[in-house]
């Protein structure tokens, strides 16, 4: 049994806090939400009352905040300042790159270990335990934050040093984006043809267009396996984050002089999705916006 400090209880740190203490570990859990601590403690944890109380005596720090100012935040004023110096510190929420390098800096400064660590999967990986882990750390420490993360994982991979995790993260979802733009245009485009969804499915799922936004996260409700297009794009991977995703992704590229036209492409196209109303909504919901049909 490890004793686990787990800040973040929201839609994804919620899930993942409960399979650490499914897996027996000893999770004390912190939230500004009071409803958030409460759900923690139905699911096996031991709510703390401030993040102080929670890491005090931990062996491994978890957390799953929202973004980067949060990170920065409960880290440099908080984490630091009250965990012991062997805790092994792992942050999984998507944050820029420069501030995952320098949370990662700080805490090496300070003697402890650190690794950055998001997640590919949504709220229903977290609940099943299923994420894919991108891990930016050490390599001597690759084999402690795999182990720490394993009731939570399906998959757990070194992309190398600091910061190289949440650069895998932004490059990875700045190609979903892309990808599912793209698979939205040719779903549209293949009705003003006359060529059924879900023939163009089959034929597109097993040819050269085929990709993950085609085969297995079909934006066409009814068509493919069951999505959040098969329940009005509820529950799913919010447009609000995708487009917090893809800015992070356009900061980055801006800093490094990478050349990412598709990836400033996506960004603008979800930017006007969710100036529309539409943030909360599954960033599939997009194929509405391109066949025109957004009050449906
Ligand atoms: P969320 O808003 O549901 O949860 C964040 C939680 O952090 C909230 O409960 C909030 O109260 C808490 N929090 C904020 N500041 C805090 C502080 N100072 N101390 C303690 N708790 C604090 O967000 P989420 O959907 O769980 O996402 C978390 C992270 O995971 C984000 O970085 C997001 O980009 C990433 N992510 C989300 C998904 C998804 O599908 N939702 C998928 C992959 C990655």
């Amino acid at each position: 049994m490890t004793r686990i400090a787990f800040i973040g209880l929201g839609n994804m740190g919620g899930g993942m806090a409960a399979n650490q203490a499914k897996a027996q570990h000893d999770v004390r859990a912190f939230d500004l939400s009071a409803a958030a601590l409460d759900k923690a403690a139905a699911a096996g944890c031991h709510p703390a009352g401030s993040v102080a109380e929670a890491v005090a005596d931990a062996e491994v720090v978890i957390t799953m905040l929202p973004a980067g100012p949060h990170v920065r935040g409960v880290y440099g004023e908080q984490v630091l300042a009250h965990a012991p110096k062997s805790a092994l510190l792992i942050d999984c929420s998507t944050i820029d790159v420069d501030s995952a390098r320098a949370v990662a800096g700080q805490a090496k400064a300070a003697g402890f270990r650190f690794a950055d660590a998001p997640v590919s999967g949504g709220v229903m990986a977290a609940e099943a335990g299923t994420l894919a882990f991108m891990v930016g750390c050490d390599a001597g420490d690759f084999a402690a934050v795999e182990a720490a993360l394993a009731p939570m994982a399906r998959v757990t991979i070194h992309a190398g040093d600091h910061g190289a995790g949440q650069a895998a993260k932004i490059c990875n979802n700045m190609l979903l984006g892309v990808s599912m733009l793209g698979t939205c245009e040719a779903f549209a485009l293949a009705e003003k043809l006359g060529l059924a969804a879900d023939r163009f499915f089959e034929i597109a799922s097993k040819s050269s267009g085929q990709c993950w936004s085609v085969s297995t996260y079909c934006p066409v409700p009814g068509v493919g396996p069951a999505t959040p297009a098969d329940r009005n794009y509820e529950d799913g991977f919010a447009t609000a984050m995708m487009l917090k995703d893809l800015k992070l992704a356009q900061e980055a590229a801006a800093r490094a002089g990478a050349s990412t036209p598709m990836g400033a492409q996506a960004e603008a196209l979800y930017a006007l999705f969710d100036a529309n109303g539409f943030g909360g909504k599954d960033f599939s919901a997009v194929l509405q916006m391109l066949r025109g049909r957004l009050a449906e």
